[in-house]
């Protein structure tokens, strides 16, 4: 192929890239290892592509500007199975049809230091679902999602947006506490997360809000750092998500309220909520 015609191959198989389409020309049934060894050159995927070709030297016009549009690039990350491909939708599955399912579970290691399961609670038709990261020791001793000092800062942040705690859903990607408040490790996600898929799915809310990198990196099956795509809308499986800060990390770092508070927002925008008046 002449040089002419391979910068234009190139530049609509970037483009299609840069608006989320591609990479459509890969071999789909080739092992998840070498799609993810294709698709993300740089083991943090970048937002932008390290080679990104300027529209003006493409022939084509750019991509509208959008935000959700900005944040494709993410998603196309999933090609590669995702750790809910693999989770059917089971039409008519209820919570509580959830909740038995999982019983008194040993998939993974972490049933061997919980007290109690947190499975989640709230309105099981909830319009808004936040999802944390795993138990601490309160959620641990309770059985409740979010109850200790950045559960209370939660609650503080649902108050704001005009909600009362039980007219959302709050849930996490681990339903036991991992050890000594440790990050989740993988195997310990992929085993209990299909769990927390079926129950979005039950509730198939309008809007999903991921607190911390987590739940966000979980969900989205990436690895980015959540300041990379925090305040950006997502389609997830017909809800609309979001990534914010988890309240635990803003009891640490109390200036990144204001970014929090903007990034719920956009979501009282999306639900039509005005802020609570003082
Ligand atoms: Fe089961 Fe999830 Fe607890 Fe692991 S974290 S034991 S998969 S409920």
């Amino acid at each position: 192929m002449d040089s002419a015609k391979r910068a234009r191959v190139e530049a609509w198989l970037q483009y299609s890239n840069d608006i989320g389409l591609g990479p459509y020309f890969l071999n789909r049934t080739a092992s998840p290892a070498s799609i993810a060894a294709a698709t993300n050159p740089s083991p943090m995927m970048e937002i932008s592509p390290a080679k990104s070709i300027p529209a003006a030297t493409r022939n084509i016009p750019p991509a509208p500007a959008t935000t959700v549009t900005s944040a494709l690039p993410i998603i196309s990350a999933t090609l590669g199975p995702s750790l809910f491909e693999a989770v059917e939708r089971i039409p008519g599955e209820t919570l509580n049809d959830i909740r038995a399912d999982l019983g008194e579970c040993t998939r993974c290691r972490l049933h061997k230091t919980r007290n109690k399961i947190v499975f989640g609670v709230g309105n099981p038709k909830a319009d808004l679902v936040f999802v944390g990261e795993g138990p601490g020791h309160d959620e641990d001793v309770q059985g409740e999602p979010f109850v200790g000092r950045a559960g209370k800062l939660l609650t503080q942040m649902i108050e704001a947006m005009s909600l009362r705690r039980e007219d959302v859903y709050i849930c996490n990607v681990v339903k036991c506490r991992p050890p000594e408040n440790r990050l989740p490790e993988k195997d310990e996600i992929a085993t209990c997360s299909p769990f927390l898929l079926r129950q979005l799915d039950a509730i198939h809310p309008k809007v999903i809000c991921c607190l911390g990198a987590c739940a966000a990196q979980t969900i989205l099956a990436t690895q980015q750092g959540i300041s990379k795509f925090r305040g950006e809308w997502f389609d997830f499986r017909g809800s609309k998500l979001i990534a914010t800060y988890h309240p635990a990390y803003l009891l640490r770092n109390p200036p990144a309220k204001s970014e929090v508070w903007k990034d719920l927002q956009k979501v009282m925008a999306v639900l039509g909520l005005q802020p609570k008046k003082r």
